[in-house]
């Protein structure tokens, strides 16, 4: 054996399930994917992530006994002290005790964390928020999640919640949200918020390339949108104006609690070259307080599906391997 020491990974999403084995260099060993099949419930998925670290342990001609430890991503609410899933509605689990579980089949120390908050890790360690000290990763998927890291550790607050921005108000009058509020961050800049938006048009029966949707409305997903925008759409381009203005008085809320080095944006609904992120860092930098506007990055995340993976194995390695100068301490 070349190396004295291998680090597991594993990222629990609600539809794929990633996991991988890094070396004492943080370089990745092996990866895998497969599918997370949530609807078989919390044991199969659990058994079936252990086989997927077993299988990549063996390929490498090791007992998982051996690995350092295994970090794990899986979407919170949790208590990362506990290793308990307390309520994930991704994949239908509520009070799971996840990293016994994991450890009593694998042998091995566990340590769970928030998806964004592994994600936040994965990015400052090694991608678009690398060598930062402070900074935020937002997902702007069918929510709106964060993770922050603050004097290079994540930050989770007195009580657990530091991150859930996406439940800032930001309309007081504006449409409901999945949490019972309304006018929320997420419920006006998310992939749900653009496709509510778009079904509502549709339906009212605006001229635009999206109305072929009119009679099945909730095929219609903010990709549509994104695409349909890009073709010159005028109906999704105002629709997309809307979620741009909205993110981009979200990201002036965040900057100016935080104020970060830079804010990482990920998940399906950011594209590196689009209209969204183009518009909402025009109006970050319009509407957020003076200093902040020039001097805080809004950058697209860097790992693209991998970034939760990352901080999974971050949460093990901590990060004196890949660069001294930056201690996250998780
Ligand atoms: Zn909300």
């Amino acid at each position: 054996m070349g190396h004295s020491s291998y680090t597991g990974a594993l990222d629990i999403g609600g539809t794929k399930m990633l996991a991988c084995i890094i070396d004492d260099s943080g370089e990745l060993v092996v990866r895998r994917r497969i599918e997370t099949q949530a609807l078989r419930g919390a044991a199969d998925v659990i058994a079936r992530a252990a086989s997927l670290l077993r299988e990549l342990a063996q390929e490498i001609g090791i007992a998982t006994e051996r690995l350092t430890g295994i970090g794990c991503s899986v979407p919170g609410p949790l208590d990362s002290a506990r290793g308990v899933v307390i309520f994930s509605p991704n994949l239908a689990w509520r009070d799971v005790p996840l990293a016994a579980a994991l450890s009593k089949e694998l042998g091995v120390s566990i340590k769970i964390e928030d998806d964004a908050r592994c994600a936040a890790l994965g990015e400052a360690r090694r991608g678009g928020a690398r060598s930062a000290q402070n900074a935020v990763y937002l997902t702007i998927s069918t929510g709106i999640g964060a993770g922050i890291i603050v004097n290079g550790r994540i930050y989770r607050g007195s009580h657990g919640c530091a991150g859930e921005v996406g439940h800032i108000t930001l309309d007081a009058g504006g449409p409901p949200c999945a949490c019972g509020n309304m006018g929320c961050f997420e419920s006006l800049a998310s992939g749900s918020a653009i496709a509510a938006r778009a079904r509502q048009a549709v339906v009212h029966g605006d001229e635009s390339l999206l109305a072929r949707f009119r009679d099945e409305p909730a095929l219609l997903t903010s990709e549509h949108v994104i695409d349909a925008a890009h073709r010159g759409d005028g109906v999704a381009s105002r629709i997309l104006e809307t979620a741009a203005l909205y993110l981009g008085i979200g990201l002036a809320a965040v900057a100016t609690a935080y104020d970060p080095e830079v804010i990482v944006l990920g998940g399906g609904v950011i594209h590196p070259d689009g209209m969204l992120l183009r518009r909402a860092r025009q109006v970050f930098s319009a509407r957020v307080i003076a200093p902040l506007g020039s001097l805080v990055r809004i950058v697209p995340a860097e790992l693209g599906d991998e970034s939760a993976l990352w901080g999974a194995a971050a949460l093990i390695t901590g990060d004196t391997a890949l660069d001294a100068r930056q201690v996250i301490d998780v």
